[in-house]
């Protein structure tokens, strides 16, 4: 695949008077068999998708013939909440306020209700995101030896990506890939995705035996799904 190039284009929806400037992110793909849209959950940008010898403009022509959708789609996207002092970031569902307390020293401090982040403020927004990733190491790697023991399973690594559509996945060699976003959910949410993909160590497929074997670990593949359908573009729009 060629890597992404972006561009601002202004669409011209009918339903709506004003243009609607929009950040598209064209995708060469050699899969694609033909031009296809979509929008990306993290940063509201509208991927345009062309097979390899599809024209630009074929692409520029169906964006157009759906700017209605796509404005829509923009407007009802939740707004960036970047983290800075008074935001509020959930951690295991639990919110906690980012407070920034230059004169403190320890680095970012998890305290009931609040996240205390030291140091100056330009480097506020990495450290609140170096933190979540790492508490996301520590609740994901507490969450496996249970899950490991009962399949008698052992992962090769465990890596923690910033993944916009799966939570997270199995790779043939063994090697499971977690969103560090579900530090955010809540603890059973979490690990339910951890059991999903353990249990993919015995079954990597989506198989009803795979699914029999998740169910004898966990009781919430319903509700843990369901959870990540309404809160999951949430997530994805914070820091
Ligand atoms: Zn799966």
């Amino acid at each position: 695949m060629i890597p992404d190039e972006s561009e601002t284009v202004l669409l011209r929806p009918r339903a709506f008077m004003p243009e609607v400037p929009c950040t598209v992110r064209w995708n060469r793909s050699a899969r694609a068999r033909r031009v296809s849209l979509k929008i990306s959950p993290r940063d509201g940008a509208v991927i345009v998708t062309l097979p390899i010898r599809a024209a630009r403009r074929a692409g520029m022509a169906l964006l157009n013939e759906h700017a209605d959708w796509v404005a829509q789609r923009l407007a009802a996207i939740e707004p960036p909440r970047p983290f800075a002092p008074g935001v509020t970031v959930p951690i295991g569902d639990v919110p906690r306020e980012i407070i920034h307390a230059p004169a403190q020293r320890g680095g970012t401090l998890l305290e009931p209700g609040r996240l205390v982040v030291t140091g100056g403020l330009e480097f506020l927004p990495r450290r609140v995101g170096d933190f979540l990733r790492a508490e996301a190491g520590r609740r994901i790697h507490a969450a496996v030896p249970p899950h490991a023991q009962a399949l008698d399973v052992r992962p090769a690594a465990i890596r923690l990506k910033d993944t916009q559509t799966r939570w997270g996945s199995c790779a043939p060699n063994g090697t499971l890939a977690f969103s560090w976003r579900l530090v955010m959910a809540p603890g059973w949410v979490l690990d339910y995705v951890v059991a999903h993909e353990l249990a993919h160590l015995r079954e990597l497929n989506h198989s009803p035996r795979f699914w029999a074997l998740l169910e004898s670990r966990t009781p919430h593949r319903a509700a843990a799904t369901a959870w990540l359908r309404a809160n999951g573009a949430r997530l994805l729009r914070i820091g």
